[in-house]
């Protein structure tokens, strides 16, 4: 039986790579801040809470993260933990780096100094692009437009270093937006998703968004974790793209999920200047095939697929609410 480690498994990516894994035959393990406070709706929400141990850990903490790695005994290591809001990241711009960049350096040194055959993924972001010629591949120079992407191209380069330099079984995926009905409300695709779903039912509230031009890769969170642990299956440690291959505006999934729910957006949408980024990248496009040509993956649900998929578990999610009041 294998063994996998999840660092950051109460997250959304953490909770499908669980599934994913279990249903896999793995024995999996993953960490939380603070294991006894962890929000376990994901995991319970698909069905796996029971299966997996959940360890306390910090992830700047060497000491903490060595006991979890000995009580754990993993084969791959998968690094999904840190601070993951570009919004945000602007206001808490060291606690993004330290939990993004430092924590990966961390982890890295570890794996090291432990010198077992351990392989390790870590989580990267195609915001490291920034507004770089477009669309990205995997050797497009990083152009970070935000103190989250500083984090992850740190990061990245910290994992290409071990991996160049220590020989270790590392790699990053560098991934477009992903997203489920285990999206917190913070990100965009799922406030505008309940805010349409509760407009829809009547309560007469308006969706406030910030720059609707934006232009997004948005693919679904249950197939890019498939990719994350193809990408730790390969004889040879690579990073890897991973993206639908299909961009849209926010204007336009906006527009998908409205209409989803027989609604025109024009009628309930406020553009507000104050939820503007300091800098934003304006679009994301990027080309995942050397994902398919070495791991055999493909995204098949690009952004009209993802909004009416979270549309359908959205009304799902307030109707079962609904029945128990
Ligand atoms: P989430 O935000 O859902 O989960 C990340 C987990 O990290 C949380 O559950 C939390 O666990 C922990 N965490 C949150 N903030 C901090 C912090 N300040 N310090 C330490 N730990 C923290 O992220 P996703 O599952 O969506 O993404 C997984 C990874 O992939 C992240 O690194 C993200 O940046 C990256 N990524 C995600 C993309 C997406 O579209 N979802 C796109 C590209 C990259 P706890 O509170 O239990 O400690």
């Amino acid at each position: 039986m294998k063994s996998a480690l999840i660092i950051g498994i109460t997250g959304q990516d953490g909770a499908y790579l669980a599934k994913l894994l279990v249903d896999k035959g793995y024995r999996v393990a993953g960490t939380s801040r603070d294991a006894q406070m962890a929000h376990r709706e994901g995991l319970e929400a698909l069905g796996v809470a029971a299966q997996v141990t959940i360890h306390s850990a910090a992830l700047t903490d060497f000491r903490g993260l060595w006991q979890v790695i000995e009580k754990a005994e993993p084969d791959e290591v998968y690094n999904l933990a840190g601070q993951s809001s570009v919004g945000l990241s602007f206001e808490q711009p060291l606690q993004t780096f330290e939990s993004v960049a430092m924590a990966t350096i961390n982890i890295l040194e570890l794996l090291r100094l432990l010198g077992k055959p351990i392989r390790l993924y870590n989580a990267c972001s195609s915001e490291c692009f920034g507004n770089a010629p477009k669309p990205a591949v995997e050797t497009t120079p990083f152009e970070p437009r935000s103190p989250y992407a500083v984090a992850k191209a740190a990061s990245f380069w910290a994992v290409a270093n071990y991996r160049e330099a220590f020989g270790l079984f590392a790699c990053s995926g560098i991934l477009t937006n992903h997203e489920s009905p285990l999206r917190p409300s913070r990100f965009v695709t799922r406030k505008i998703v309940s805010t349409a779903c509760r407009i829809a039912a009547g309560s007469g509230e308006r969706l406030s968004l910030g720059n609707t031009g934006v232009i997004r890769d948005w693919g679904w969170a249950a197939e890019y974790v498939d990719a994350m642990w193809r990408m730790l299956q390969q004889d040879t440690p690579r990073d890897f793209l991973i993206a639908t291959g299909k961009s849209y505006s926010l204007q336009d999934f906006t527009a998908q999920v409205f209409a989803h729910l027989g609604l025109d957006h024009t009628e309930h949408v406020d553009v507000n200047p104050g939820l503007y980024r300091p800098t934003d990248l304006l679009e994301s496009r990027a080309n995942p095939s050397k994902a398919r040509e070495l791991l055999g993956w493909q995204a098949t649900m690009a952004m009209p697929e993802v909004a009416r998929a979270m549309v359908r578990a959205e009304r799902e999610h307030m109707s079962a609410k609904e029945n128990r009041t």
